[in-house]
């Protein structure tokens, strides 16, 4: 069952074969309704991953929408200012509303006077969950192991099965001492590709880097890149030679600790870790190498995702 090199495996299934199982257009790329079959994989993924979770985990699933401010101090405008969504609302109260309505109705822009909203759509599922740790005091020894989970966005329109501007991402998250969020991250590094063995699909785990923003953040991901702060676990969706990053495991080092004031018994920085279950491409990567018809999956995939 277990393929360890993409070369070895199954030919993959066309992702025009696919789509119509998974998904139902909703006429903007990367935005799609999600079929019962795909609904129910889905669950199944959500299932196996709270069996593989630790006993300490606190559960908290967040909104789509987080505070503005929030993510504005997590630095998420220097590293990717353009994948961030921002919720905006027309300003100008009664009048300025009404007079926004009208322009709409005689076939003018009613969006000139949006405003911006203390509010942006969730780019990871993690970002929140640092100030609220920091909020509680001192993380005692041994740290703290979050379950997190939100509905993400990111604006990278895209035809492809695997890029979607919607997606979801369950992560475990741990905040505490350097050496315990290395352990974190190399238990997980070394624990997710049994994930991907139950599941009959090819992966390997590669050094990766996050796609910074503009010429400095080249520097950034190479910087990412030589200390090994980011792996990707990738599995083929679209392609066997280029496969999908799936499961991303990530050490942030003291960057929230910093920003949100998170300190230990003795007031040392906390350090951050996080591994991120990317729930569609999950998803995704079963269908492109099982095929559109759960009836036919491999016996044993369907009865770890209880189908
Ligand atoms: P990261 O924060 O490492 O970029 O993302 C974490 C995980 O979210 C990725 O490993 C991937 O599985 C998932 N993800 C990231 N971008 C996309 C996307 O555009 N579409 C989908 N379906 N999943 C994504
Ligand atoms: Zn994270």
């Amino acid at each position: 069952m277990s393929v360890a090199d993409p070369r070895l495996g199954r030919p993959l299934a066309a992702p025009e074969k696919i789509f119509d199982a998974m998904f139902r257009p909703t006429g903007v790329d990367g935005v799609y309704g999600r079929s019962g079959a795909y609904e129910a994989v889905i669950e199944g993924l959500g299932a196996l991953i709270t069996g593989m979770r630790d006993e300490r985990a606190e559960v908290v699933r967040f909104p789509p929408v987080v505070s503005r401010a929030l993510i504005e101090k997590s630095g998420y405008l220097k590293s990717f200012p353009n994948l961030l969504g921002c919720v905006c609302a027309l300003g100008g109260g009664e009048r300025g509303i009404g007079a926004a309505v009208e322009r709409f109705e005689a076939g003018g822009d009613w969006t000139e006077t949006l405003e911006a909203s203390d509010l942006v759509l969730a780019p990871a599922a993690c970002y929140p969950v640092y100030p609220m740790a920091a909020k509680r005091g001192r993380v005692a020894k041994g740290g703290l192991i979050f379950d997190v989970a939100s509905d993400c966005f990111r604006r990278e329109p895209s035809k492809d099965i695997d890029r979607l501007q919607s997606f979801r991402m369950r992560e475990f998250v741990f905040i505490g001492a350097p050496e315990d969020a290395t352990a974190f991250r190399e238990a997980w590094r070394a624990r997710a590709p049994r994930i991907a063995e139950t599941l009959g699909l090819s992966h390997r785990i590669e050094a990766a880097n996050d796609p910074f923003f503009g010429r400095g953040g080249a520097m950034v991901g190479r910087i990412q890149l030589e200390q090994q702060l980011k792996f990707e676990l990738v599995i083929p969706v679209r392609s066997v030679d280029k496969p999908t990053a799936c499961m991303s495991f990530n050490c942030h080092r003291d960057h929230f600790g910093e920003v949100w004031g998170l300190r230990g018994e003795d007031g040392e920085t906390m350090h951050t870790a996080c591994v991120a279950f990317g729930m569609d491409r999950l998803a995704a990567a079963l269908f492109a190498a099982h095929g559109p018809d759960i009836a036919d999956w491999p016996a044993p995939v369907r009865t770890a995702l209880s189908l």
